[in-house]
C-alpha cells in the first residue's frame, strides 16, 4: 500500500459555503492519494474538497475573515525559527516543536504543537493543520 500524507478524519481549514467564511473541516473520504470530501466541524455540511482550498489564491478571501491571518502568523512563526533545516513531511516521522516541515501539498509549515503522540499541529501560509505523524 503507498503510504499517504493525508488521511480521513485528519482536520484542515477550508471555505464552507453554508457559515459563510472559513471553518475547521474534517476530511471524509480519500481518493488515491488527494482529499476527495471534507465535512464542516460547525455545520456538519459536507463537499467536495477543491485544489484550490488550499491554494494561496484563499488566503488573500482569509484575510478579511479572520482577526489574525494565518498567513501573518505563518510568516511570524518562520521569522522566529532559529533552524533553516526543512524536514520533509512524512506520517512516519517524529517531530518536535519549531520544527519546519516541508509539506508537498501545503509546503513549508512550522510545528506549533504536538497533541497526542502521533499528532502534529502545523501552521502553514494557507492555515494550521493537524498532521498525522509518529506512524
Ligand atoms: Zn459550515
Amino acid at each position: 500500500m503507498t503510504p499517504a500524507a493525508t488521511v480521513v478524519g485528519t482536520e484542515l481549514r477550508a471555505r464552507c459555503s453554508t457559515c459563510k467564511r472559513t471553518q475547521t473541516h474534517v476530511i471524509t473520504s480519500i481518493s488515491g492519494k488527494r482529499i476527495d470530501q471534507i465535512q464542516c466541524k460547525i455545520c456538519s455540511k459536507a463537499r467536495k474538497y477543491r485544489a484550490q482550498d488550499g491554494a494561496e489564491a484563499k488566503a488573500k478571501r482569509r484575510l478579511q475573515e479572520t482577526a489574525v491571518p494565518p498567513e501573518v502568523m505563518w510568516k511570524k512563526l518562520m521569522d522566529a525559527s532559529s533552524t533553516k533545516k526543512t524536514i520533509v513531511y512524512s506520517f512516519d516521522k517524529q517531530y518536535q516543536v519549531h520544527d519546519l516541515i516541508n509539506h508537498d501539498t501545503f509546503g513549508l509549515g512550522v510545528v506549533t504543537s504536538l497533541p497526542g503522540p502521533d499528532k502534529a499541529r502545523v501552521a502553514f501560509k494557507a492555515g494550521e493543520l493537524l498532521l498525522i505523524c509518529n506512524r
